[in-house]
């Protein structure tokens, strides 16, 4: 991580690039400033299942629209959910965009636009945007993103850990229970299967198995339409099935971060994601866990925070990365 404001392409304030950030709803973008300020504002289009065509053509629009009148758009920075191949950018497996499989992301948004493009898995580009921008954050950072399901990102001496391929710090599948829950990867017991919003669900349906489906909607509603949301705000009321599903999601963060401390000894671990705005229903068995499962040495020192950029983790972290593709961040 290198301080903004001393390279050369930092001398026109006019000099912008577009983070895009690819979500399984729809797409985001914002010009951001070598600062790490969104210029303007963060344009949305929704978009379900879109083929690679249809994101191209979205990410096109999305960055004209994003460009402001009077800004020069130095490159572009791309987050897509995806196990990312790299370097190039290309999707190996998309688990909630499936029609990506197999496309070359890098190569394909960079020739449609023109412009440098640097693609990167989108916790990764979150892990990236709160290591550039929470000011505390010299030493390698642990990201772990708490969304539909859970995304993970490292970043060790300014750049993201990308491993042998591009696919290091696939968090979510850290094993937290032997012989637990399934996860949506096919393996069991995953950290994902209990601290993302699909996890929590699950839970909670195998907490309150044993109700008849009458007793079920008249305490909860209906199965079918139940969101993390809604069960966070039943969690509020103080229902104990839901309540000891935030408590089992607490834990399960716990031992993964354990791990992650042993692996990596980070200087901050950082929870980021729509499921963190749960944390105080999680955050007390989460430090419980980290106390329990962790050695005193690679504890004691190290920040464990939320998401200082909170939503915009990925499209902030997406746009440092097309600075620092240019030498700038
Ligand atoms: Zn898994």
């Amino acid at each position: 991580m290198h301080a903004a404001g001393n390279h050369a392409s930092s001398n026109n304030p006019d000099s912008l690039v577009i983070g895009v950030d690819v979500g399984g709803s729809g797409i985001r973008a914002a010009a951001v400033d070598q600062g790490g300020r969104v210029v303007g504002t963060i344009h949305r289009m929704d978009s379900t299942d879109p083929d690679p065509q249809q994101v191209l053509t979205a990410i096109h629009q999305m960055v004209e629209k994003a460009t402001p009148a009077s800004g020069t758009i130095l490159s572009v920075g791309v987050g897509i959910p995806a196990f990312l191949r790299q370097p190039g950018g290309i999707v190996d497996q998309s688990p909630n965009l499936r029609r990506l499989d197999g496309w070359k992301a890098g190569s394909e948004i960079a020739a449609a636009l023109s412009l440098p493009v640097v693609v990167a898995n989108d916790a990764d580009a979150a892990a990236y945007g709160e290591a550039w921008q929470g000011s505390e954050d010299q030493g390698p950072l642990v990201y772990l993103g708490l969304g539909t399901g859970l995304g993970g990102g490292i970043v060790i001496d300014g750049h993201i850990l990308h491993g042998a391929w591009g696919m290091a710090a696939e968090l979510g599948h850290l094993t937290v229970f032997a012989d637990g829950a399934e996860c949506g990867c096919g393996a069991v017991g995953c950290v994902e299967a209990y601290a993302s919003a699909v996890g929590l669900l699950r839970s909670f349906n195998r907490a309150t198995d044993a109700l008849s489906d009458a007793e079920f909607i008249n305490r909860y509603g209906d199965r079918a339409g139940l969101t993390a949301e809604r069960l966070y705000s039943i969690a509020q009321q103080g229902d104990s099935n839901a309540v000891a599903v935030f408590a089992l999601a607490g834990r399960a963060l716990g031992i993964a971060i354990c791990q992650l401390l042993h692996t990596v000894n980070p200087r901050v671990v950082v929870i980021g994601g729509q499921v963190a705005g749960a944390w105080p229903l999680f955050e007390p068995q989460m430090i419980a866990a980290i106390q329990r499962h962790s050695s005193a040495p690679l504890r004691d020192g190290v920040t464990i925070r939320r998401a200082v950029l909170a939503a915009d983790s990925g499209l902030i972290g997406a746009a440092g990365l097309a600075w620092q593709g240019l030498g700038a961040a």
